[in-house]
């Protein structure tokens, strides 16, 4: 173990996975920040070059031209990720499904051309849909997809996971104050020095200002997902970028969802997954999920209601955020 020195605090960013990750850091010196944020990132770049639906050549896409034949074997990052969207699959009934890929293909056009998808083309979409479709085989490391065509989506899950992996790397070069953040999925270490880390609450309300809430925390992860930043209006008519995959239609009321967690792959999937099963499911799923928290604030016809569990850290009105 190094000799414990005076630390300064670094920040990097960098893009990936279609966002801006940034890594705040307490290190001895420059050169030992830039070497660990710079593993840090790489981890994240290989993560995407598996977990991407925009390069065909992903691992993730190479699964999923295997669908409708036999088993093939996965990498453990893949069988990680995939494995914690099925089990919360199974305790969210179906809220969370990374099997909404063809759906979604059909909203992301829509959003490019701002017309709503064809009832033909989503009915056919929505067949394909069904995390029951995905077996997977942890012992020998396979996975199969049961129906051909089925395309899957990690865009809900992959980018918490990245997160905690990232942190996993900077503990490797000793790094362990530390906190990454991918957009709105922030995984933390251990604290700065003298205090917590400091997370702004982004609700829907006031997107472009500066957070107005605070939580702080160590140790664990904070995702926010909700309509804020991708959603398309067709017809005055709001559309958000998390679909329902029991009726292939993206989310119209709006909402915002925080969740707490031990780590970022589950926070980030739990807060995609409480947007659609709307707040009386999504309390009843988090207070039954040990070490999981959530803040609903949702809008029911104009007017805002806010929902928390009993365990979500208190929030603070004056903070300066590490992150949002
Ligand atoms: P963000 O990407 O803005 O952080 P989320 O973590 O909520 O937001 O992930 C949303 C993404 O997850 C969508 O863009 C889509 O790729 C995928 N997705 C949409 N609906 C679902 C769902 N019901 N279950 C699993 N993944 C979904
Ligand atoms: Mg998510």
């Amino acid at each position: 173990m190094p000799v414990p020195q005076a630390c300064s605090r670094f920040e990097f960013s960098e893009p990936h996975m279609g966002t801006m990750f940034k890594i705040v850091l307490y290190a001895p010196d420059p050169a030992l920040a830039a070497a660990a944020s710079r593993a840090a990132f790489d981890r994240i770049a290989a993560l995407d070059r598996i977990m991407s639906d925009y390069d065909a050549n992903s691992e993730l896409m190479r699964l999923c031209r295997a669908a409708g034949g036999p088993a093939v074997e996965i990498s453990a990052d893949l069988l990680r990720v995939m494995t914690a969207a099925q089990e919360l699959s199974r305790r969210s009934d179906g809220a969370f499904d990374i099997t909404v890929g063809p759906v979604v293909q059909l909203w992301r056009r829509a959003r490019r051309r701002h017309e709503l998808p064809e009832g033909d083309r989503l009915a056919a979409a929505r067949e394909l849909v069904g995390y029951g479709n995905v077996h997977l085989d942890p012992k020998v490391q396979r996975a199969q997809l049961l129906k051909p065509g089925m395309r899957l989506d990690l865009g809900g899950i992959a980018k918490g996971d990245a997160a905690d992996q990232a942190l996993v790397v900077l503990q490797r070069h000793y790094v362990t104050q530390a906190l990454v953040a991918a957009a709105g999925d922030i995984a933390t270490d251990d604290p700065p020095p003298g205090r917590n880390w400091e997370i702004g609450i982004e609700t829907f309300e006031s997107p472009d200002l500066p957070p107005s809430r605070f939580i702080g925390l160590h140790n664990r992860a904070v995702s926010t997902s909700g309509d804020s930043e991708q959603h398309v209006e067709i017809g005055g008519v709001r559309y958000s970028h998390i679909v329902d995959p029991k009726t292939g239609m993206a989310l119209t009321g709006r909402r915002s969802v925080t969740v707490t967690a031990s780590q970022g792959i589950t926070a980030d999937c739990y807060a995609t997954a409480l947007c659609v099963l709307g707040h009386e499911r999504a309390l009843q799923l988090v207070r039954g999920t040990p070490g999981a928290a959530a803040l609903i604030t949702e809008d029911e016809s104009g007017a805002v209601h806010e929902y928390r569990s009993s365990e979500f850290p208190p929030m603070t009105s004056s903070g300066s955020a590490d992150a949002k």
